[in-house]
């Protein structure tokens, strides 16, 4: 007995088993020198020496067998184990030593071949061996003595097949003609010799792996044969079983297609249309439903590319940058010449980003480990003390309308200003905020500033809140009051008193009659605010849902059912647009940029000129169907995800499809069970004033447009989904998530601050910075008031460790801002445990770092159409003022010992589900990165463990599985690294909320809504109480339940993309047919190995019986009669 590899297999178990069946012509004569015992470690190798030296026809035939016997039983790891002992060379050495002679015995070659193509399936190297050993070329050769025989072609065929896995050597075969030959072997239908025809058609599309063999067809006009093909194989496959050879032809033209030639001649060859027209039949058929998946992707793949209807890729919003020449860069980009390039490039990219995952991991002990020098100097740290008024005797002492005492920090003016509209205080210079804007822009250049001036002069005469937006609801608001509402802050004093007067008593009205209490929403307020709000385009309608409110649904909204097959259906129908352009209406109906527009009386009537909307171009294609097209980041081309529009003049009980048809995600949750939200009026005014997920027939997949004038190479996928409305001439809100908007948080804030209890709760607002556009970014300080104005209790709030809180950095994330919603409102609430964290901490909260992207309705970026996320590093005070100074403030912190305690960035998922922390260990990068650097020595303090532990017992929403603690570089730029690394803040973290559910805990199933994402940001808080040190005073025992502090029990798994990980669900985006496996191919050549051997008895070698040594399993109708029809 000898040991083999690993695996604890026995030669002896093999052989005993052999014995059991031994074949007929296993002979006694053979057996000896099989059992032979050579030592114990090479028995393989013995064998496969053996095979190499040619001994007789029959101990060969026999150590084929045997091998195959191991094969065929054995596991991968066996089989990997024969191939690094070199059966592949010793199979390929006996294949030139049979093949070479002049009449090669065909019955020592058979089993030879087939051996090799199922081992050679299994090697990746196989087409190298093959090349050295020289049998690549001889193999063809072969083939060519041999097309008349159909066992030996297919064989040969196989072989050929498993050789072209390597470029090279698939090069080779085809400059030596192979791919003729092969070409030649496929016939239009016939019924017999299948297996031969099949492995012809597969060794064809496995010589197209190359770029070289791809154009060579192409230029041979083999493209329009391989159609006529399909088309007459399809036509007949149904009676007759020949669905495997329409795949196999269908995998060849998905390779001819990788190039921009292919393309060009399936097109020109009517192969759409033909594709169209068998895809059709086969889906009426249930044997050809298979085929239905790949000649989908195929047309897909082939449909020319559509630039979109826009006249510029650049978003049709543009902000003059300061410092900048220009407010954006005067062309789009060019069109990339290059850009029709194979789509194997784009595959081979994609590929090699994946396997780089792990080298994104910082292994750099010191890059980990040691803090770099401060961006700035010392000297601008004081300035933030402003921003710590819990430090100030005064501010803190002051237990009633501590806003007072601070003017330049007060907000209290400003928001007196909101509520009464008044026009003195609507001059942009008022004293609540100047404060911050004089502070920012001391370093700004002076085009920054004079940019500022012109658009805030152009803003505050334009700025007009009218609430209404839509014809149907405006003609609601006629009814009720008479007159359009209508609130202005412009010049004319007296005209806007008594607009404003009116226009608040109709508001009074509306708001009486329909109006539904929503719990810290205060329309007026909200108006108030928005007239505040600085925009680029200078908005002046507000979105209904943003003034009148929205209550969390009654229950829970299950993720939607996705119909199987869904996403084919929607991609057939769109190439459908292309075949029958019958009832194609393709009129535009919508456009941001020409209001003159007219859009006929029967369509859909979209807007989305209101803050966050982003709706840029409607097009309606069919009498039910709209594209929708969205405005891009401001300054920017790219970045479309996040929308929020208006549609209106629909008709009820029609189900409408809409098409976003720009998004710029790979994947969605949208594929996964989440809707879009939509809000009606009509329910509203009715007492529903609900965001609903909404939304059937949902699927998120790549399309066929391209920019219009930008790369033609950039991929667009559609979200389709279809809304029946329920009431007629109804004004409608779609979104991708429950919007929130800047107006929203500030109008929020000034609520909060009324209902908190001052003498028990100190809540400060404040001016973080003015941002680009001049709108204030709020900094909330939330902590316990002292009991006293004494000495002790005074020193105790001082001593009190900081947590510091932000989020919305991406605006399309507006999840975030619901938690965050959610954290702001447990702060200041009378909760017990909300009580415990004031006293216990001092919260600083930065809601929104983004203000102005939220308000332009901007996906990722701001204004400068950066991604804010990514500048931490060294943030630029002028372009990125509110990460500048919120870095600042931290730095602050840090320079009085003051260093926060925890950090947390709040922001929302697309693609995954879960709410889940990032945090930053330098251990479980080193561990996940494979690093060699020693970890044995390495102190890091677990703690960072400690609040997400918390969260999995104490948040529904959140999965402590999901989270991870790893040190990217390509995050090292991100607001949760470089406060770990540069503040040392051990606690340092991104919370990423799904915008879709969850698919554990209690919420398993849904799809979390404004209710959750706020529960959760309470919850956050709960957790806090784990981490403070002052256990006993705090009760945090009793009020969190006990807290396991051994919690280095699960490592961190996902390395993410973007800020978020791959989607690990799997998406039928393939564009490519799949690869024949690796049974199926065992399968054919056994059944090849068992097929009566007539044509070859013919030959004249029947006499000696070819045993078949048990590898036959899958029998196969034997192939008779005349071999192949005469060559085409
Ligand atoms: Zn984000």
């Amino acid at each position: 007995m000898f040991g083999y590899g690993r695996s604890n297999f026995t030669w002896n178990g093999t052989l005993r088993e052999l014995e059991g069946r031994r074949p007929p012509c296993f002979t006694e004569r053979s057996r000896p020198s099989m059992t032979a015992p050579p030592s114990s470690s090479s028995g393989l190798e013995v064998l496969l020496s053996t095979l190499q030296n040619a001994g007789d026809v029959e101990s060969t035939i026999n150590i084929l067998n045997v091998l195959d016997e191991l094969l065929s039983a054995g596991t991968d790891r066996r089989i990997h184990y024969m191939i690094t002992k070199g059966c592949s060379e010793a199979l390929l050495t006996a294949l030139v030593n049979t093949g070479r002679s002049f009449s090669p015995n065909f019955h020592l070659l058979l089993p030879l071949l087939h051996l090799l193509a199922k081992i050679g399936h299994r090697d990746r190297r196989i087409g190298v061996k093959a090349e050295d050993a020289g049998a690549a070329l001889l193999t063809l050769n072969l083939l060519r003595q041999n097309i008349k025989y159909a066992r030996r072609a297919a064989a040969c065929l196989w072989v050929i097949q498993v050789f072209s896995s390597s470029v090279s050597t698939a090069n080779l075969i085809g400059e030596n003609h192979g791919l003729e030959t092969v070409y030649r072997l496929i016939p239009h239908f016939t019924t017999k010799h299948l297996h031969a025809i099949k492995a012809a058609v597969d060794a064809f599309a496995a010589l197209l792996c190359t770029k070289a063999n791809v154009c060579s067809v192409v230029s041979k006009g083999y493209v329009a044969g391989l159609l006529r093909l399909y088309e007459d194989w399809h036509a007949k496959a149904v009676q007759h079983g020949a669905v495997a050879i329409c795949h196999s032809l269908l995998r060849c033209l998905h390779k001819v297609t990788h190039s921009t030639a292919g393309r060009q001649a399936f097109v020109s060859q009517g192969g759409i249309r033909l594709l169209y027209g068998t895809t059709q039949t086969c889906l009426l058929s249930k044997d050809l439903e298979s085929l239905v998946e790949p000649s989908v992707q195929l047309m897909r793949k082939c449909l020319t590319k559509t630039p979109l209807p826009l006249t510029s890729d650049r978003s049709a919003y543009s902000f003059p940058m300061p410092g900048r020449a220009h407010a954006v860069p005067a062309m789009d980009a060019e069109p990339d010449e290059n850009s029709e390039e194979t789509e194997e490039d784009d595959n081979e990219a994609e590929d090699s980003k994946e396997a780089d995952f792990d080298e994104d991991l910082e292994t750099d002990l010191h890059k980990l480990r040691l803090r770099p020098d401060p961006d700035r100097p010392k000297e601008l740290l004081p300035q933030y003390s402003r921003l710590c008024p819990e430090l100030s005797h005064e501010e803190l002492g002051l237990c009633s309308e501590p806003e007072k005492s601070s003017a330049a920090s007060s907000t209290s003016d400003g928001d007196a200003a909101l509520l009464n509209g008044s026009q003195s205080h609507l001059s942009g210079t008022d004293g609540g905020w100047s404060d911050s804007s004089t502070s920012s822009s001391a370093s700004d250049p002076m085009g920054h500033t004079a940019a500022l001036a012109q658009l805030e002069a152009r803003d505050f005469h334009s700025h007009r809140s009218i609430l209404s937006t839509g014809p149907s609801f405006r003609t609601k608001v006629r009814e009720a009051s008479g007159e359009a509402p209508c609130v202005q802050s412009g010049e004319d004093q007296d005209e806007e008193d008594a607009d404003e007067s009116h226009h608040g008593s109709m508001i009074d009205r509306l708001l009486e009659k329909h109006g539904v209490c929503i719990p810290h929403h205060e329309p007026k307020l909200y108006r108030a605010a928005a007239a505040r709000t600085k925009s680029i385009p200078g908005f002046s309608l507000l979105a209904f849902p943003d003034f009148w409110g929205h209550l969390p649904t009654p229950g829970h909204e299950p993720m939607a059912p996705r119909k199987p097959n869904v996403q084919r259906q929607k991609v057939f129908e769109d190439v459908q647009r292309f075949l029958i352009t019958d009832g194609i209406i393709n009129q535009v109906v919508f456009d941001l940029e020409d209001s003159s527009l007219q859009c006929p009386s029967d369509s859909l009537r979209f807007f989305s000129g209101f803050e966050c909307g982003n709706l840029r171009k409607a097009v309606r294609v069919r009498r039910w169907e709209y594209d929708l097209i969205l405005n891009a980041d401001v300054n920017s081309s790219q970045h479309t995800q996040w929308f929020y529009f208006e549609v209106s003049n629909m008709v009820a009980e029609v189900p409408y499809r809409f098409n976003v048809i720009n998004c710029e995600k790979s994947n969605s949750q949208f594929n996964y069970g989440m809707q879009p939200v939509l809000y009606s009026v009509t329910e509203a005014l009715e007492g529903r004033p609900h965001w609903l997920r909404t939304g059937t027939e949902i699927c998120y997949f790549r399309n066929h447009f391209c920019p219009a004038r930008g790369r033609r190479k950039t991929t667009f996928y559609t979200l389709t989904f279809t809304i029946t409305f329920k009431h007629n001439e109804d004004v409608c809100y779609l979104a991708y998530h429950y919007p929130y908007t800047y107006s929203a948080l500030t109008a929020h804030l000034k609520v909060l601050q009324n209902s908190v209890d001052p003498a028990k709760v100190f809540f400060q607002q404040q001016v973080l910075c003015c941002t680009l556009a001049g709108n204030p970014c709020p900094a909330v300080t939330i902590t316990a008031r002292p009991a006293s104005r004494g000495w002790k209790d005074m020193h105790q709030v001082r001593n009190r460790p900081c947590i510091v809180l932000t989020g919305r950095v991406h605006p399309g994330e507006s999840n975030a801002s619901w938690v965050m919603k959610g954290t702001l409102e447990f702060l200041c609430s009378s909760d017990p445990v909300a009580q415990s964290l004031r006293e216990a901490f001092v919260f600083k909260l930065i809601p929104m770092l983004n203000p102005d992207g939220v308000v332009n309705g901007t996906n990722r970026c701001d204004l400068s159409s950066e991604d804010l996320n990514r500048q931490w590093s060294k943030p630029d005070p002028v372009l990125c003022p509110t990460i500048y100074h919120t870095k600042g403030l931290l730095y602050y912190l840090n320079s009085i010992g003051r260093t926060p305690l925890v950090f947390c960035d709040y922001h929302g998922h697309s693609r995954k589900k879960n709410v889940f922390l990032y945090g930053c260990s330098v251990k479980e990068t080193l561990w996940q990165s494979g690093s060699a650097v020693n970890t044995v020595g390495l102190k890091e303090d677990p703690g960072y463990r400690t609040i997400p532990k918390t969260l999995d017992r104490l948040a529904p929403a959140f999965s402590f599985n999901s989270c991870n603690y790893l040190v990217e570089k390509s995050r090292s730029a991100t607001a949760r690294v470089v406060v770990w690394r540069e503040m040392g803040v051990l606690r340092s973290y991104t919370m990423e909320s799904t915008h879709n559910g969850c698919d554990q805990g209690i919420y398993k199933g849904l799809q979390t809504g404004t209710k959750e994402l706020q529960e959760m940001g309470g919850k956050f808080c709960h957790s806090l109480l784990s981490v403070t040190k002052d256990v006993k005073s705090l009760d945090s025992q009793r009020l969190i339940g006990h807290i396991d502090n051994d919690v280095l029990d699960h490592k961190s798994h996902n390395c993410f993309e973007d800020d978020e990980p791959p989607c690990v669900e799997q998406i039928e985006y393939s564009a490519d047919c799949p690869a024949p496996n690796g049974a199926d191919l065992d399968s054919d050549v056994n059944a090849n190995a068992t097929a009566a051997d007539e044509e070859e008895d013919n030959d004249g070698h029947g006499e000696a019986k070819v045993c078949s040594g048990g590898v036959g399993r899958a029998l196969q109708s034997s192939a008779r009669g005349r071999l192949f029809p005469p060559a085409m």
